[in-house]
């Protein structure tokens, strides 16, 4: 039997650190806390990759789990003359779908405001149609502060620059009923059940056969999460990253999800099958699908030269890269196929 309860504790802890791309030291940090009180062993390369090892009997084929703690957020793009801030997006995502948000701005003195991100017509008593009607471009919202500024240089008066982070508020909830509402389940979820696996292979004194590497990624969202610092011996690179269910999509909420192909291509046929065979053998719920706009770190690493099968699995994340949604289940079968492929 598998503990919900300890995959959302890490699900928790992991989406309450702010982590846009770019701004990922204080998770890597949690991450090491975690692996060091499982004495599991990790290196971390210069652009703050965090690889961790579980070794194996044989160590010239190994195979490598990745996931993204990177996420969607935003950068100060300009101070206005009314001290609001213009944002520069970090990710692909739908500017509606933050609208209103309560956010922070982390400046680099290390001080943490909070705003709220706004159109520039936020009131319908206002602007009437003119508000319903704004196009919803980056141009056409702004960060109102939390603090008693009025111009650029109270602004600046605050040590908030151009170039600061900004993170939004995740609205993590999970109900009674097993569902997991937030932002950044893209990937945090398949990083909670990465942890987890860690977790269940020392928890049960897992021998694995092949060196088992899990590959901490901070750029995914802006795609070169992956494309260094692979484990050399690497012939199996498994991205563990979400699924997306949807209209006329087969992947759910409730299953492991199988990529077989995403917009840059097919996935490694044998190991796809592997995949499948796994599932199988271990009555693991999984559904395969293909992503029409959708390019995992598999497709980073290869595109960085690495010579290895590659493919992609996890939880399935409704309203992906918005206010996303997942059950339990879907982060508890993902972590079931990397323990039952560990073992084989
Ligand atoms: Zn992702």
């Amino acid at each position: 039997m598998h503990n919900k309860k300890i995959i959302e504790k890490y699900l928790e802890e992991l989406l309450v650190i702010p982590s846009p791309t770019g701004y990922t030291k204080e998770i890597m940090e949690y991450i090491k806390k975690e692996l060091e009180q499982m004495d599991i062993d990790y290196k971390v390369s210069n652009k703050g990759i965090l690889v961790a090892t579980i070794a194996g009997a044989n160590q010239e084929k190994e195979i490598t789990f990745s996931a993204h703690v990177d996420t969607l957020g935003a950068m100060v793009k300009e101070i206005k003359a009314n001290g609001r801030l213009v944002i520069s997006q970090i990710g692909g995502y739908m500017m509606n779908s933050i609208e209103g948000e309560n956010c922070l701005i982390h400046t680099r003195s290390k001080k943490v405001y909070e705003g709220t991100l706004q159109t520039i017509k936020p009131s319908i008593h206002i602007h009437g149609n003119d508000a319903r009607e704004l196009p919803r471009d980056c141009k056409n919202y702004e960060i109102v502060i939390d603090e008693c500024v009025f111009t650029k240089e109270d602004v600046h008066k605050l040590g908030i620059e151009v170039g600061d982070i900004i993170s939004f508020d995740t609205r993590t909830k999970i109900t009674n009923s097993g569902f997991v509402k937030s932002r950044y389940l893209d990937d945090k979820a398949s990083a909670a059940a990465i942890l987890y696996v860690m977790k269940y292979i020392k928890l049960n004194n897992i021998k694995p056969n092949r060196s088992i590497n899990f590959f901490f990624s901070n750029y995914e969202e802006v795609g070169h999460g992956s494309s260094a610092f692979i484990p050399k011996n690497t012939s199996e690179f498994i991205a563990v990253d979400m699924g997306c269910p949807g209209e006329g999509q087969n992947s759910t909420e409730y299953d492991v999800c199988i990529c077989t192909k995403d917009s840059n291509g097919p996935y490694d046929y044998e190991l796809v099958n592997k995949l499948i065979g796994t599932c199988e053998q271990n009555n693991i719920n999984y559904k395969l699908d293909i992503y029409p706009n959708y390019g995992s770190d598999a497709t980073a690493a290869l595109k960085s030269g690495m010579d290895s099968k590659f493919a992609l699995i996890g939880p399935g994340v409704f309203s992906s890269h918005g206010y996303e949604r997942t059950h339990i289940t879907s982060i508890v079968e993902t972590a079931k196929l990397i323990i039952a492929y560990i073992a084989n």
